[in-house]
């Protein structure tokens, strides 16, 4: 009996996974189990016909804990296994409260609400869109990135058409996003540390004590993710000031729900200040990757702890 996977999109190395090297060793359908069975001892069940699935998207478990994996779709059918909280499964069919997965090689039905269904449209990633750049994590010396245009600003070529479909995304759902600023070079991320600092010292504060506060709301020139063209300043028509309460705006809200599925995360989130050094930014989104984008949505966590970088 042969399990096999159709993966119809994915990301990274996940592309070619296809066949049999994903065939588990036993293979189970959540069908043929007795409905008092629990997961463990579906195991040693007798496999039942040799079902094929073509999976349609990945998903990654939300769930505190874990979900349930049941039999039906349905809130008191027989739960036949456990997702556990940011384990991988694939998607067989979505509906609406309920969505098909396969998990380990058992199928069964998990609530929607549960996942995190990544969109099955390839967004290119790799140890370059994981770059950090924090106060103490400067870019590499020489490092140098190729740019395009975007929404009047630039960024790193790779993402562009990505950051096309999000925006485009967006304004299908209503949403208008306008791009204040991406890619910066270094004299134009001196020049914008040099403004803040002048600011804080025209109120009365001493040149280092200025510069600690500047470099709160304003990163030092090659310690700015602006630098890599992996991260944009997002704002709305309506709202375009680059303040906390862009955070109460529709545009935020669909960045929110919707970025990770385009590889962006919010960089410097509300309660995150201790770890990045930087005040909340929900205007500011960077690029990560699905992956990372995804699994940091669900975590919690900000780049740093992702990497395991934190101070
Ligand atoms: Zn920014």
């Amino acid at each position: 009996c042969t399990l096999v996977f159709i993966f119809a999109a994915a990301c990274g190395d996940d592309v070619s996974r296809t066949g049999t090297e994903a065939t588990p060793a036993v293979t189970r359908t959540a069908a043929v189990l007795p409905s008092t069975e629990r997961p463990v001892e579906a195991a040693s069940a007798k496999p039942g016909p040799s079902p094929s699935y073509e999976l349609t998207a990945r998903a990654f478990c939300k769930a505190e804990v874990s979900a349930d994996i049941r039999a039906e779709g349905a809130a008191d059918s027989a739960v036949v296994g456990a997702l556990p909280s940011g384990e991988e499964a694939g998607v067989i069919e979505r509906g609406g409260k309920w969505a098909h997965i396969l998990y380990k090689g058992l199928a069964g039905y998990v609530e929607s609400g549960s996942l995190l269904i990544l969109s099955p449209v390839p967004v290119p990633e790799g140890d370059w869109s994981l770059i950090l750049v924090n106060p103490s994590h400067k870019l590499p010396e020489g490092f140098t990135v190729e740019l395009a245009d975007f929404g009047g600003g630039q960024v790193d070529e790779r993402i562009r058409d990505v950051c096309d479909r999000m925006f485009a995304d967006a304004k299908k759902a209503g949403v208008s996003l306008k791009l204040v600023d991406a890619y910066r070079s270094e004299k134009r991320q001196n020049e914008l540390f040099r403004r803040k600092v002048d600011a804080y010292v025209s109120k009365g504060y001493g040149r280092s004590e200025a510069e600690k506060l500047a470099a709160t709301i304003t990163a030092r020139p090659n310690t700015s993710e602006h630098q890599t063209g992996l991260a944009l300043d997002i704002v709305t028509p309506s709202y375009t000031k680059m303040n906390k309460g862009f955070a109460e705006t529709k545009a935020f809200k669909w960045l929110d729900e919707n970025a990770y599925n385009y590889g962006f995360t919010l960089r410097y989130g509300r309660d995150k200040t201790p770890v990045t050094k930087v005040i909340f930014e929900p205007w500011h989104w960077r690029f990560v990757g699905v992956e990372a984008a995804a699994r940091m949505k669900i975590s919690g966590q900000c780049l740093e702890e992702y990497l395991g970088k934190a101070d």
